[in-house]
């Protein structure tokens, strides 16, 4: 049996959460809505390096559904969405499930590119989805062993700056530049960072591919061992490109600044799913689109006219530094310490704080 919502939202991200914590504050929109969510938390991938470190417990970085559901007045369904017909706006689960809406909203992120792999030799660990991510680092730290990770944006600096130590030897590869779109002043702290700690960075060397338990830059070894981690570029999953919607050459779904799908307007969607000039593939901008979400899915369910969401042209960024300081870039200006990372620290459990209700 399939049933209908006048609403459904599908994944707990960021713009999501937020849209959630509206409602619970401010009166919802009329009908009956559903949050689809993989999983009955949602983590908050900001503090997840500072997990890693041993400054967060899991606990700190989640945000439990079910009481932000409740108090939203909107139904949780625990389950991952499979397949969508955009043109039928219906959804199958993969428990077998199919539900249809008559108004939809996408913010399910992203997947972690991968490169081919031949032989198994290497234990490849994906940075997302996040709890498969912990599960399988909890496992790799009974027995430490020297690690590579493939990613040289904010992520897997922080991600590297997090667990220098706790492995006998890392390295850190960067298809290009290290932090590269971030300040030159912020690259150059980051670098003295890392080698301070120990990793070895090879940056402008994209690997194409794993054989066994090397690494290949094109026809060139560049790393031996047999634990890879991956926090390299958002890949788009595969459902939303099969469904119909009009997406982008690397399957993220083209959005108007309304935040609706160009080809179906009845659907929306945000954060690093959808795609928009302008809007970066990031937290900080699947955040400010959460407001406009919340107030154009009330505007659609009462048929009203829509506001429009203009990306931000700079964000501040603050990178963990793994010691309890951070590094920040803003506006190309650069610095850090451990002010910094109380002011991170801060940021981030006020994000957690606000959406436990
Ligand atoms: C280690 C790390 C640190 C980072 N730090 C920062 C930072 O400090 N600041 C920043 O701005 N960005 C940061 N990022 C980037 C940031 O995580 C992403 O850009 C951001 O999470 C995207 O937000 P989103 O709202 O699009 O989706 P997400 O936050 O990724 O949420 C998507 C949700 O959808 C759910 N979902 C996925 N597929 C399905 C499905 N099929 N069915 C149902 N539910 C589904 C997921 O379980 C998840 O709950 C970091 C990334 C990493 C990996």
């Amino acid at each position: 049996m399939t049933h209908h919502y006048d609403l459904l939202l599908i994944g707990a991200g960021h713009a999501h959460l937020g849209v959630l914590r509206r409602w619970a504050l401010v009166e919802r929109p009329p009908g009956r809505i559903a949050l689809l969510s993989a999983g009955p938390v949602a983590w908050y991938s900001g503090m997840l390096p500072g997990l890693l470190a041993g400054r967060h417990s899991a606990a700190d970085c989640q945000v439990e559904l079910q009481s932000l559901c409740r108090a939203a007045k909107v139904e949780l369904i625990v389950s991952a969405v499979e397949g969508l017909s955009a043109a039928q706006q219906h959804v199958q689960l993969s428990d077998g499930g199919t539900l249809n809406a008559s108004w939809l909203s996408l913010n399910v992120g992203a997947q972690v590119s991968a490169p081919s792999q031949r032989g198994e030799a290497m234990h490849v660990l994906a940075v997302k989805p996040f709890a498969e991510f912990i599960d399988g680092w909890q496992h790799w730290q009974s027995a430490p062993q020297p690690l590579a990770i493939l990613g040289g944006g904010a992520a897997g600096v922080e991600l590297a700056l997090a667990i220098a130590g706790r492995v006998p030897q890392l390295a850190l590869f960067s298809a290009g530049h290290l932090l590269d779109g971030l300040s030159a002043g912020l690259r150059l702290r980051a670098l003295g960072h890392l080698h301070q700690r120990g990793v070895w960075v090879r940056e402008d060397c994209p690997i194409s591919g794993i054989e066994e338990d090397r690494l290949f830059s094109g026809d060139a070894p560049v790393w031996r061992g047999q634990r890879l981690l991956l926090a390299s570029g958002a890949k788009a999953f595969a459902w939303p490109a099969h469904s119909g919607l009009g997406c982008d050459e690397r399957g993220f779904v083209l959005i108007a600044p309304t935040l609706q799908s160009y080809t179906h307007p009845t659907i929306f969607a945000v954060g690093d799913c959808a795609s928009l000039p302008g809007a970066l593939k990031s937290g900080v901008y699947a955040v400010r689109q959460g407001p406009i979400l919340a107030a154009n899915l009330n505007a659609a369910l009462r048929g009203l006219p829509l506001k429009r969401y203009r990306p931000q042209r700079q964000s501040l960024a603050l990178l963990a530094t793994g010691d309890g300081g951070a590094l920040l870039d803003w506006h190309g200006y650069s610095a850090g310490g451990q002010l910094f990372g109380r002011w991170k620290d801060y940021l981030d459990r006020r994000f957690i704080q606000r959406h436990r209700l």
